[in-house]
């Protein structure tokens, strides 16, 4: 097929050239004296990053899911209670590995495109006066559904039932495009991946533990082996990994760090506030469809899904751009198969790319028999977007 491919899937996301560069390296031997810089600088970088100076930062050879393990399995005893929410497919899945881990889970049902219940986080908490649950967990950005919650509420919820269970945060499609705040929001352990929105493929588990969380792990009896905390601490200490690391992804990393260094992390946030309000703007003005997500306080900032009209399948429309445009939309997943297609808008994007991935969907919605107006999409992200004030990290001044 002639011309490129648009890849707008929420994850693997676009790695820019920068970074493709910066991973063609020959490779080393990972034990050499040279070797420790370049896991001190990815390692410090990601520091930042998370908005951590007391956590530690581990990188994995995994994806996400590995770091859903990992945090579990060394902070944990078997058959803890945990306390989680079931919003959307990731939320989903996290809390059946907990069950297949053969922990005890309490998991507050929700309507998929409303995020985490902190009223109900607060009132089991508030009833659990023994302390029985060990951790709860929270995903910031339900990937699935394009739904953004509020870590920060969760925290207070903890504080306010002054209860000691720790935090996790899946921030996997939120770490380095939404605000995180390890420190601030004391959080235990936050997992991630690197094929959002750091920029790289997918292969490293980003994840990032704090001083209570390690504590924790010292006795906790959760039966891990490759993805022990205390194992990766002591090797990291001196800058090497207990394995063999994957260089041209750590070399990738550095770059992505860097990247992010250089636009500053805070207009990275804003930037991808201001492209997901753009892409808001042509689902909700122009084709006059609704969003996944029912509230404003939900709508995420790396993620649409956009829910077709009934008698529509979205799997259509997401097969059509794919074989006519040569562009890949992200597909319903589960209890939402065919009803919605998604946009992911995380990582290194901007105005024109997205452009082409709102054109694309919309000829492929219009191909399939959806009633949209050709060209409403543009338009109206168009207007929001010369209307607003340019993020620093979209500008060449
Ligand atoms: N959590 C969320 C919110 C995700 O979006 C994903 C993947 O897309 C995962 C967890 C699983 O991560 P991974 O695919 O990197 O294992």
């Amino acid at each position: 097929m002639a011309g490129r491919h648009f890849l707008f899937v929420p994850g693997p996301t676009n790695v820019p050239d920068r970074i493709l560069r910066a991973m063609g390296a020959p490779m080393e031997d990972h034990r050499s004296s040279a070797f420790p810089a370049l896991a001190h600088e990815c390692l410090t970088g990601l520091k930042s990053i998370f908005k951590t100076q007391s956590g530690e930062p581990f990188i994995f050879p995994s994806s996400g899911t590995g770091c859903w393990e990992a945090a579990l399995t060394n902070c944990l005893n078997p058959g803890d209670r945990v306390l989680a929410s079931n919003f959307g497919q990731f939320s989903y899945l996290w809390i059946d590995m907990c069950r297949r881990l053969g922990f005890e889970v309490e998991a507050l049902e929700v309507e998929w495109g409303e995020g985490a219940p902190v009223d109900r986080y607060l009132a089991v908490l508030e009833a659990d006066k023994a302390h029985a649950i060990k951790a709860a967990l929270v995903c910031q950005n339900e990937t699935a559904t394009g739904v953004t919650s509020d870590v920060a509420a969760i925290r207070k919820a903890l504080d306010a039932a002054r209860h000691p269970a720790l935090l996790f945060v899946d921030a996997v499609s939120a770490l380095a495009s939404i605000d995180f705040r390890m420190d601030d929001w004391r959080v235990d352990v936050c997992v991630s991946g690197s094929q959002k929105g750091l920029m790289l493929p997918a292969g490293l588990g980003i994840t990032c533990v704090s001083q209570k969380a390690l504590e924790a792990a010292k006795t906790a009896k959760g039966l891990r082996c490759y993805f022990d905390y205390g194992d990766m601490l002591s090797a990291n200490a001196s800058g090497y990994f207990p394995y063999t690391p994957s260089l041209p992804l750590l070399y990738g990393l550095r770059e992505s760090l860097r990247m992010l260094c250089e636009e500053g992390l805070e207009n990275v946030i804003a930037r991808h506030a201001y492209l997901a309000a753009g892409v808001r703007a042509a689902i909700q003005s122009g084709w006059k469809l609704r969003l996944c997500a029912v509230e404003p306080k939900w709508y995420s900032a790396t993620v649409s899904a956009i829910m077709v009209p009934q008698g529509i399948n979205g799997a259509d429309v997401i097969a059509r751009a794919f074989k006519r445009y040569n562009l890949a939309l992200g597909a319903g997943l589960a209890r939402v198969a065919g009803r919605l297609f998604r946009i992911g808008h995380l990582g290194d994007c901007n105005e024109l790319m997205l452009m082409a991935a709102l054109t694309g969907a919309e000829m492929a919605m219009v191909d399939c028999g959806v009633k949209v107006a050709p060209g409403s999409g543009a338009a109206a992200a168009a207007d929001y977007w010369q209307r607003n004030a340019t993020p620093r990290g979209l500008s060449a001044q």
